[in-house]
Formats: C-alpha cells, structure tokens, sequence
C-alpha cells in the first residue's frame, strides 16, 4: 500500500507535501520522496525511511516552485531498492515529467514484456513505470494528457490511483473501479489531490468531494478541470480500507471510517454479545470498534493494552521473527484494568494469527480470567492482490482453520467475527460496489486463476466534443 499526494498552490508546495505526506504516513513506511516544478526544472528529496527521517529543512527548502508530488511507499510489488523509491522523474519531448502511484496492477508482467520487445528499457521493477510508459507512448502519437489516461484506463488491469506532475500541471486519476482512494480538496492558493483527506485537513484545507472511479482531475494554476474517462457498471472499494488500512479520522467515498468502524463494533455487539468487565480495543486499529461495542452494550470501554507509539505497523516487519518480537515492544498491558476481569478484546482483523495469540497470551498474564476477541472483519482467506500485503493462502489463518480452530489456536476463550452482511451495512456501500476478494475470494476483476464478477466498463470516445454521452464532458471547478 501507498500514499500519494499532488499539490498546486500560488504559495510554494514543499511544506505542504512535507505535512500531506506526514499526515498519510500510515499507508507505507519503507519510503518516501517529493518532486516539485519551480517553472524550469523538477526538483526532488527520495529516500528510504519514514517521512521524519527522509526530509529536514535542507532538503526541504531544495524543493522549489509551486507544483508538485509526493509519495510514502509500502512495497507490495518490486523489491526493496533504492530504484524503487517514488516519485520516478523523466523528461520526455522537452516536458518534465513525474509519477507517484498507490496500487497494484495484475497484468504488469503482460505490459512490461510488450514493452521490451519493443526495446524499451527499464529503471526499476515497479508497476508505476509501466503506468509512466502508456502515459508517454500515448503522448508521442497526441499531446493530449486526456488521451493518455484513456489508454491507461484500456490497458492496466488492477488498482491504480495516479498523480502525475506534467511542468506545472498535474494530472490525477482513479482506475474506474476507484479500488483505492483519491479525494480532491481547496488548500490556501491552490488544490491538492491526495490519498485520504486527513492529508487535506493537515494543511488546514478543505475537502472537496472524492475523485470519482474513472475520473482524471487537471490542476493548474488557473484551477481544475474535471473529466470522467471511464465509467463502470458497480465500484470495487477496498473493505479492508475501512476495516483497517486508511485512518479513523479519513473520510473515504462519502464515509467517515470511524463511523464504519463503530457501526461495525455495534454489530459485533448484536451479533455476540457478552457479559463482561471491560472492552478494550486491540490498539490503535481496534479503536473504533471497540467504541462501536461498548456503546451498544453499555459496558466500560476501558484500555487494557497501551501502544507505544513510536514504533510502526508490526506487518511491515520482514519476517516472521522480526514481527514477534514487534509485538512485545509495541504493547504494555495496564495490570489494574486487566486483574480478575472478563475481557472483550476488539480488532480490526486477524490475518496470520500471530498477533492475537501473543495479545491473549500478554493479556492472560496479567490477570484477565476471560478473553473474548471480537473481529471487525470476517475471516480472511484470501489474498490481496491489489495493494494490500496479504499473504499467500497457506499463511492466512483462517485459510484452513475453521473459526473453532482459530479460538483454540489462538488462546481466546470465545472468538467471532463479524458476519459478511454487517460488515457491508456498515460501509455504507451497496455489496456490489465493493471489492471484498481477501474475505470471500471473489474479485472485482478477472485475476489469473481466481473467482471474479467483473465490471462492465465504458469509455469516452475518441472526440469529446460530440460525445453524447454524459461522461467525458469536461466540467471546471470555481
Ligand atoms: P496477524 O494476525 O498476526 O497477522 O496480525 C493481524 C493484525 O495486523 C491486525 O489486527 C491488523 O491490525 C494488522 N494487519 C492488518 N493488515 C495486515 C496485513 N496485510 N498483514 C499483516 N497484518 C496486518
């Protein structure tokens, strides 16, 4: 998973970037890097690292001009190189150019190898350079930026939310099933278009609307342009954003993510309810739910594990002994909360098992008589094969457990996740406008071998002008 920023603004965008990308550091860990346009020439900061530790006020003020991208990175395809760090600058015709992409394509290795048949070269072993080749190809034959993404849109197969820096214009679009997020929002003297609004709010901006499925936004210093290139038949929103990937405080296709995840925590109320001391989330990711769970069932929400904050997502730990041993550094248990108590733990998600055993084991040890774990997703069994780093089938526990089995694996004195229906009245998004593969394996889009319902997708013709159609009309926001 990634997280991609663009701003245009009359009064400089290195900081601005520097506080979006901050603000979306959840969403990838291993790097980050900004590229900006001061009128002549692309400027950029990369490194491996987390945001705090790739830029200061050196490089910072390196970053001039009033247009720009920005990108975190949690690997899910290409290795771990320096290569691999976003955004990719190039100059192509005289035009300084820049891409920064939050996704997964599934047909990458097709793309690619097309390519280099052609003889094209390439620098990394990302999916976005492959985005950055159609874009180029595209503009050889018309200079049309709109044109390009049409191709783009024909071609990847996958999740893609783009930004792309063109001199000083950028150009943003959302694959037409809008699998991963892209929101539009007002800062200052310009626009931003970014992964989740939280980025929007950090710069004290406002939020305009989502990028819509298919949609590609221009901004420019004379402001925006709106154009839908695609349009699908139903959406493929990730439930796993709400279940546990973007931030609470998001608002994400028309959703607060932390009204999802406190109606999630209700029904996992309603559905197994327990009479119990205390609900205490699995912290930070359980939060939500938990609070979901307590007011419903009028029991104390009360914390009986404490997060060190300053260490990061224990899944982007290489390996399995690394994130073991994550799991003791990142969670203290409050004893007094916890001593002779029946306990209702709320997470967000169980994937490998790993972190729940080790919880209820940290939680039994300090006194708890009950554990009872509560799960705002269903079992996962399946893998993501669209951003998210789900395992493979035989690393997921639920893949080849039943949930009895899980309970007893994992220590729980009773276990239950939410049902599948639930979970989707909580989104607030119609079942067929979601893509649920990691839950039931069945995916918005053909993938190799795997079950699909997929989508029927039209696409603006070639002449806009006397397209009668109501997508691909151009529309300019004030
Ligand atoms: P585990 O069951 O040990 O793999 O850990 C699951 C916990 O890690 C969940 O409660 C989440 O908070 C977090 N998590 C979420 N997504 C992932 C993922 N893709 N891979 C691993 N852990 C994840």
């Amino acid at each position: 998973m990634c997280g991609i920023v663009g701003i245009v603004d009359a009064g400089g965008v290195s900081y601005p970037l520097y506080y979006a990308l901050y603000a979306l550091q959840h969403r990838g860990q291993e790097s980050a890097g900004i590229t900006t346009f001061d009128g002549k020439a692309l400027h950029k900061h990369k490194a491996q690292g987390l945001v705090a530790e790739v830029f200061d006020v050196d490089s910072l003020s390196g970053l001039l001009g009033n247009a720009g991208i920005g990108h975190v990175r949690y690997p899910t395809t290409g290795e771990k190189i320096p290569e691999n760090i976003q955004p990719f600058n190039f100059t192509f015709q005289k035009k300084k150019i820049s891409i920064a992409h939050n996704g997964n394509l599934t047909n990458t290795q097709d793309l690619r190898r097309e390519f280099e048949e052609r003889g094209q070269i390439f620098c990394t072993s990302t999916d976005t350079e492959v985005i950055g080749n159609i874009i180029v190809d595209e503009l050889r034959h018309s200079s049309s930026m709109q044109d390009a993404v049409l191709a783009c849109m024909k071609r990847l197969e996958g999740s893609y939310s783009v930004v792309v820096l063109i001199d000083d214009k950028i150009y943003a679009f959302r694959d037409p099933l809008g699998i991963r997020p892209l929101c539009l929002g007002k800062t200052p003297e310009g626009y931003i278009v970014c992964s989740e609004s939280v980025a929007v709010d950090a710069l004290n901006g406002e939020f305009i609307r989502d990028v819509k499925p298919g949609e590609m936004i221009t901004i420019s210093k004379e402001g925006i342009k709106c154009v839908q290139i695609a349009q699908a038949s139903c959406c493929g929103f990730c439930i796993f954003e709400y279940i546990y990937f973007a931030r609470a405080d998001s608002v994400i296709d028309g959703q607060l993510v932390y009204d999802v995840r406190r109606r999630i925590g209700k029904s996992l109320h309603l559905e197994a309810p327990v009479d119990a001391d205390i609900i205490s989330p699995v912290p930070d990711s359980g939060t939500a739910h938990a609070t979901g769970y307590s007011e419903s069932s009028g029991i104390p929400f009360r914390e009986g594990l404490i997060k060190n904050r300053y260490i990061g997502r224990t899944f982007i730990m290489p390996n399995q002994k690394a994130r073991e041993n994550a799991v003791r550094i990142k969670l203290n248990p409050v004893k007094k909360h916890l001593r002779d108590k029946s306990v209702v733990l709320v997470d967000d998600s169980i994937v490998r098992g790993t972190t729940s055993r080790r919880i209820i084991d940290l939680v039994e040890d300090n006194g708890a008589k009950e554990v009872h774990i509560r799960v705002g997703s269903p079992p996962i069994k399946a893998p993501c094969y669209l951003g998210v780093d789900m395992p493979t089938r035989e690393e997921l526990i639920a893949h080849n457990h039943s949930c009895d089995e899980v309970c007893k694996k994992i220590g729980a004195t009773s276990l239950h996740h939410i049902s599948i229906e639930a979970l989707i009245r909580a989104t607030g998004h119609a079942p067929e406008d979601l893509c649920t593969g990691c839950l039931t394996g069945v995916y918005p889009l053909k993938i190799g071998n795997e079950k699909a319902c997929t989508r029927h997708i039209d696409f603006i013709s070639g002449t806009y002008q006397s397209d009668l159609k109501t997508f691909g009309k151009e529309e300019t926001i004030k």
